[in-house]
């Protein structure tokens, strides 16, 4: 079975919402560049520190630090069985860099879902920081508004989910994460035995039909 998992897809598109369905099914690390750079800004460290204004302001942080982050990462034991790269990788360059570590990945999937869902996505996000549950004020809102179900402490909106930063994301998107659907397929079509399998989907069906059709792509494998 194909283990070590790329999501790629927009911002919003579902990578964060599969990913914690999929990793419970299929028992692997998520591993969101993300979440481990919100924590390394709250935390204030030194890697926070250099990602701040660039998370903010929905541009990417540089490459050299990301790779760095994830070579660490996928080298740690609960990574031996596999794992789901959930944001990584996001550049050309950094596709490159994993491929030259060979960080051997089985499976790319790409999330497709239009611009103008995307919007609409973003701007009801809701997220419980704690558990990173996301909901949507309109698609999936929380039993109770405002609140976690499970906990019920309170939702946050992430601050890059502000619209303008929205559309900057979903530019920096276009410009530099959707040519790598092309350099996966381009390189599944060269096959050697490293090249990942490459899927494409449609990710503007409800999170429950995306997570049945990811299951099963993943379990056919
Ligand atoms: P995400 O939660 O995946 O939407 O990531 C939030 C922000 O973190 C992005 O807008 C980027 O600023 C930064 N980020 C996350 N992953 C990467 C990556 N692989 N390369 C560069 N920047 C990233």
């Amino acid at each position: 079975m194909f283990m070590k998992i790329i999501l790629l897809g927009a911002p919003g598109a579902g990578k964060g919402t599969q990913a914690t369905f999929l990793k419970e099914t299929f028992n692997i690390p998520q591993i969101s560049t993300g979440d481990m750079l919100r924590s390394a800004v709250e935390a204030g460290s030194d890697l926070g520190k250099k990602a701040k204004a660039f998370m903010e302001s929905g541009q990417l942080v540089p490459d050299q630090l990301i790779i760095d982050l994830v070579a660490l990462r996928v080298d740690q034991a609960d990574c031996d069985n596999g794992f789901l790269l959930d944001g990584f990788p996001r550049t050309i360059p950094q596709a490159e860099a994993m491929k030259e570590a060979k960080i051997n990945i089985d499976l790319v999937i790409e999330i497709k879902v239009p611009d103008q869902i995307i919007i609409e996505r973003l701007s009801g996000r809701r997220i419980h920081k704690a558990s990173g549950r996301i909901y949507h004020t309109k698609y999936n809102p929380p039993k109770i508004e405002g609140l976690d179900d499970e906990t019920g402490e309170p939702l946050i909106i992430r601050v890059d989910d502000a619209k303008e930063t929205i559309m900057k994301r979903l530019e920096t998107y276009h410009q530099e994460t959707e040519p790598l659907a092309k350099f996966y397929s381009s390189w599944e079509s060269h096959s050697s035995i490293e090249s990942p399998k490459f899927v494409s989907i449609d990710g503007t069906g409800s999170s429950n039909d995306i997570n049945a059709l990811l299951s099963k792509i993943i379990s056919k494998q």
